[in-house]
């Protein structure tokens, strides 16, 4: 999202690499589900997010948008986010006894909890929440241990081109104005939706390949 922190308010003041050690290590969560309830539309998910869950649960994004998902708009553009249902706004994917159904393939966003990351220069670091996880007595651990995920260096790449690729285009959004400007927000979004997370992905070819050319196509004649 577009909107400025405060980072002294919120985290322990510094920023990491991904080789940095944090205290950020729950241990399991030990019977903690905290950040998988009441989220309501945070947990906002990128095109390896859907790559990865759609593969793992063998359903089509459409699917998962009946069941697990919903889109809201973030600064102007459509995205989807993990939906939270029922009078404790749990996630779909958490199960009765408080655990994650689908932890091999859960989003960028849970594992990354309760980091956080800060964007500059086309590039970002990680920042550690204070306020939010309540379990006491985390171990330091490596971030990227942490964020457990494969290919570390490209999805970190991808993550920031990701991050400033939508960050353009929901500046756009989010300063045009009058029928043309509606129109042409219309557009963007519905590219970003059709291109990155409802048209599937090939599961023979490498994830990154695929979404850098779509990045490319997406949009074009419209910026
Ligand atoms: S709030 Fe902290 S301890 Fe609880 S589930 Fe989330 S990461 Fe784990
Ligand atoms: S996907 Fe898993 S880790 Fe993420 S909010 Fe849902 S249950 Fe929690």
């Amino acid at each position: 999202m577009l909107r400025e922190i405060d980072l002294s308010e919120i985290s322990d003041g510094k920023l990491y690499t991904g080789n940095d050690m944090v205290k950020a290590d729950c241990r399991g969560c030990a019977g903690c589900s905290s950040c998988c309830q009441g989220m309501g539309s945070s947990i906002i998910l990128d095109p390896l997010d859907i790559f990865r869950l759609t593969g793992h649960l063998s359903k089509s994004f459409e699917q998962l948008l009946e069941e697990a998902l919903e889109l809201n708009v973030v600064d102007g553009i459509i995205l989807p986010n993990l939906k939270m249902t029922g009078k404790d706004e749990r996630c779909v994917f958490l199960s009765p006894d408080g655990r994650c159904t689908i932890h091999k393939a859960r989003p960028g966003f849970c594992r990354l909890f309760p980091l956080g990351r800060y964007y500059e220069n086309h590039s970002f670091r990680y920042f550690l929440q204070i306020h939010e996880c309540p379990k006491p007595d985390k171990s330091k651990i490596k971030i990227k241990k942490w964020l457990d995920i494969e290919n570390f260096r490209q999805y970190e790449k991808f993550t920031a081109d990701w991050h400033y690729y939508l960050k353009e285009r929901q500046e756009i959004a989010m300063h045009s104005e009058g029928r043309e400007g509606a129109n042409l927000v219309k557009k963007l979004s519905m590219d970003i939706l059709r291109q990155f997370f409802v048209r599937p992905y090939d599961r023979e070819t490498d994830f990154y390949t695929q979404v850098y050319a779509r990045m490319e196509k997406a949009g074009e004649g419209t910026l």
